[in-house]
């Protein structure tokens, strides 16, 4: 008596209609107490069907029967015919996955890590920038305070041996046809000299406005003088002339100012 796996085996003879005689007969017997060969027969004949091998159907070529049957042989079979898992690709995903993501995870976090740093070093540079302006700032407050202070005294140093420049104003009105002159810091003029001024006008040769010695100690001064008539001022000057002075100026200018 032939087992159910020897009838498994024979099934696809079977349903290709290669069985003959006692195989074919004792095949059918089994098929009537099997409903596990059943199945697997019923599944056969709709695959045959689809190849287009059914045995009703017209004469697959001998080739294609051949390598169908081979195909059939070699392939393991049993009503329990284990699900071939794909336990391989899955752990496989299984281990990436979690990798992949503590990767990127540690790749972000060096990043983040980094920019942090930065911006530390960057607040860090601000503070001590601030810092700096603020103590800047601090020291012109107590410049400015010492400035503004109501008992500053303010003392303007010179060189000790320069000789003093001379200088002199003279105020005129036009209105009034008066002037007065005064100078200060001349030197002393030589015996026989004088200091002359003279009023330049707009158009025309300077005109002699008076002669003058300094005192001893350089200063001069000509009060309530009489501006020649007829006479716009311009500009005001000195030179050195002769003691009861000159018509026209005879040395090189000493001082000059011109009126606003
Ligand atoms: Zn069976």
């Amino acid at each position: 008596m032939k087992t159910h796996e020897q009838f498994a085996e024979d099934l696809a003879l079977y349903a290709l209609q290669e069985l003959s005689g006692s195989d074919r007969e004792q095949m059918e017997d089994h098929l009537q107490t099997c409903a596990a060969c059943r199945r697997e027969l019923q599944a056969m004949r709709g695959e045959l069907a689809l190849l287009g091998l059914s045995a009703s159907g017209p004469q697959p070529p001998a080739r294609s029967k051949e390598r169908l049957l081979r195909a059939i042989a070699v392939e393991p079979r049993g009503v329990s015919a284990p699900e071939p898992a794909p336990a391989p690709r899955r752990s496989l995903w299984a281990v990436l996955v979690p990798v992949l993501a503590a990767l990127g995870m540690f790749f972000i976090t060096i990043s983040l890590w980094r920019s942090n740093g930065n911006l530390k070093d960057q607040i860090a540079e601000l503070g001590n920038r601030n810092q700096d302006q603020i103590a800047q700032l601090d020291r012109m407050n107590q410049e400015l305070r010492l400035l503004t202070a109501p008992d500053a005294v303010h003392v303007s140093l010179t060189p000790q041996k320069a000789p003093k420049q001379p200088s002199g104003t003279a105020i005129f009105s036009p209105s009034q046809k008066r002037m007065m002159f005064m100078a200060s810091n001349l030197a002393p003029v030589p015996e026989g000299k004088a200091y002359e001024l003279w009023i330049i006008p707009s158009a025309g040769a300077p005109v002699p406005a008076g002669v003058f010695k300094p005192d001893d100690h350089g200063n001069a001064i000509m009060m309530d003088h009489k501006m020649p008539e007829g006479v716009v001022a311009k500009a005001f000057a000195i030179t050195v002339e002769k003691e009861e002075g000159s018509d026209k100026p005879t040395s090189p200018i000493l001082l000059m100012g011109e009126g606003e």
